[in-house]
């Protein structure tokens, strides 16, 4: 018998070591180039924003297939030389197959297993897609009390759990993310001290609600949880509500969550987009306009997808979380 999240973190470290996670679905930065491009102005404008710094570290915290941190960096040097110059690239993975893989386009960046060990001093983080891979824990509301979930032979087994301070009715599930509260606490916390913003963008509920979340996607269907562990991709939706709480209380200054849709047409999604086509033959062009509307639909990922932003308190509101 196995804790969820022990469970969790067992059955994706295996899966992420074993398997091309993109065979099973497509991420943000797979769909447009352009995601990268505004993500990478993005961190730009923070860093303008901190006055310039001389040196900085631009960090991504589960980079994939590093498409995201190509294009931002495309982009940073054709837009913010001095920004480009500036940067040091950092990546947290601990996946060593992802990790060759990040190494053939970003040969100059430094790996980390956790963001623990990144160097001190002025960061600028970007995370897309990761926190929904974090373990999670899963209450049950029994009677005036609480049980917790538990894995056993591919099914749930509750135990009797300590009060927990939520709402939920009879038989009704609650998630904690205790491991992704921790870590954006900690990114927080850093922040506040030594200057910087973070930016996490995954999918999720802005306010915390009772529900089922954990899904399972084997060969790009849905599949179950608990079976054969390290075959498929493990999530659950992100607490926003909480991680902003998390991060507030460490001293940071926090925006959104936001649709992910209204902050990439703030950055200029359409319009970058629309450049690109412009160049393009007609199909390759229709083609290309649809990535932006999948990107930014509200039916598609542009509302159940959000952004949260950690910046220290002395940053203005960034782009993207005003009109
Ligand atoms: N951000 C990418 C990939 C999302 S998949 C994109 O948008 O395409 C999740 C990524 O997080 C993978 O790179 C995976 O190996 C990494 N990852 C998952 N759990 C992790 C952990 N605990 N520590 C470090 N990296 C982790």
């Amino acid at each position: 018998m196995e804790r969820l999240d022990a469970f969790m973190a067992r059955a994706n470290a295996a899966y992420y070591a074993t398997h091309d996670p993109f065979a099973d679905f497509t991420t943000a930065p797979e769909i447009s180039q352009v995601f990268g491009e505004l993500l990478g102005l993005w961190a730009a404008m923070q860093w303008q924003a901190m006055g310039a710094p001389p040196q900085v570290i631009l960090a991504e915290a589960g980079p994939g297939r590093g498409t995201l941190m190509a294009d931002a960096l495309r982009a940073v040097r054709r837009m913010v030389p001095d920004f480009a110059a500036a940067l040091t690239v950092h990546l947290v993975e601990n996946s060593p197959r992802l990790r060759a893989v990040q190494a053939a386009k970003l040969p100059d960046a430094i790996w980390h297993d956790t963001l623990a060990t990144l160097p001190p001093g002025p960061l600028l983080l970007l995370a897309n897609e990761f926190l929904d891979a974090l373990p999670i824990r899963q209450f049950v509301r029994r009677g005036a009390g609480w049980a917790e979930r538990y894995v056993a032979d591919g099914a749930f087994v509750e135990q009797p759990a300590a009060p927990l301070a939520r709402t939920a009715r009879e038989g009704e599930v609650v998630e904690v993310d205790a491991a992704a509260t921790d870590l954006v606490a900690a990114v927080a916390q850093r922040i506040a001290a030594e200057g910087g913003a973070a930016l996490f963008i995954d999918y999720g509920p802005a306010t915390s609600a009772p529900g089922d979340s954990l899904q399972a996607l084997r060969g790009g269907t849905q599949a179950d949880p608990l079976a054969d562990p390290g075959s498929a991709d493990l999530t659950a939706h992100v607490d926003f509500a909480t991680l902003a709480h998390a991060a507030r209380a460490a001293g940071a200054t926090v925006h959104g969550p936001l649709p992910q849709g209204i902050f990439l047409a703030r950055l200029g999604l359409f319009q970058r987009t629309g450049a690109l086509a412009r160049t393009q033959q007609p199909a390759v062009a229709a083609r290309l306009l649809d990535t932006a509307k999948r990107l930014a639909e509200p039916d598609q990922m542009g509302r159940l997808f959000k952004v949260l932003a950690v910046c220290h308190p002395g940053l203005p509101i960034p782009a993207g979380f005003f009109e």
